[in-house]
């Protein structure tokens, strides 16, 4: 017999979907939840929903956004003329923890992984491309160093030096297979700092 009631064990059930969460983990979280004052757990849930009908692509550099442009595209402040391209929005968190870094980003929201059937056509290059219309004095490439992320990278820097625009690449420091993610930002800051033009 099924030791919790049915709302428990699918509450259990679906926290330990999400990623990293194991059934344990699930269950603690489980019993945290039920334990909560009722007001905070509606607050809760309603950030989950919320997050997810109102959070949409920057219509500019594809970065998650509430409204149709993010605050660093929306920043009067920041330098418009480089680009800096990352993979996943996730990259782009990283390297603003830095606080260094005044240019934008473009956000790929994938690699080139022929592999697994995912092409150019399939990440935003497109959007990439029409940005170097305007007036961009450096992009700077900073896919990840995995395989995906370098083929990539070549593919970007070639379009990039065809349109006549200077192009980088974040070098040393970022180990090869790095997620930035986990990478501390004083080395994320020495590879920015670091990069090389192609
Ligand atoms: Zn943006």
């Amino acid at each position: 017999m099924d030791a919790y009631s049915g709302q428990m064990t699918r509450l259990i059930q679906q926290l330990s979907q999400l990623p990293g969460i194991g059934q344990k983990t699930a269950q603690r979280l489980a019993f945290y939840i039920i334990s909560m004052p009722e007001d905070r757990v509606e607050s809760l849930s309603s950030a989950i929903i919320g997050a997810k009908q109102k959070i949409r692509l920057c219509s500019c550099c594809g970065n998650l956004s509430d409204s149709e442009l993010c605050p660093i595209c929306a920043d009067p402040d920041r330098d418009k003329r480089t680009i800096m391209v990352v993979e996943t929005p996730r990259d782009l968190a990283a390297y603003e923890k830095t606080q260094k870094y005044t240019g934008v980003y473009h956000v790929l929201h994938g690699a080139i992984d022929p592999q697994r059937g995912i092409g150019p056509s399939d990440i935003r290059l497109k959007e990439l491309m029409s940005r170097l219309q305007g007036d961009v004095d450096e992009v700077i490439i900073a896919t990840n160093s995995t395989l995906e992320g370098e083929t990539t990278a070549m593919y970007i820097s070639r379009l990039v030096k065809q349109a006549g625009i200077k192009v980088s690449r974040i070098a040393s420091g970022v180990p090869v297979g790095g997620d930035l993610e986990n990478i501390d930002e004083v080395t994320l800051l020495r590879a920015l700092n670091g990069r090389v033009e192609l």
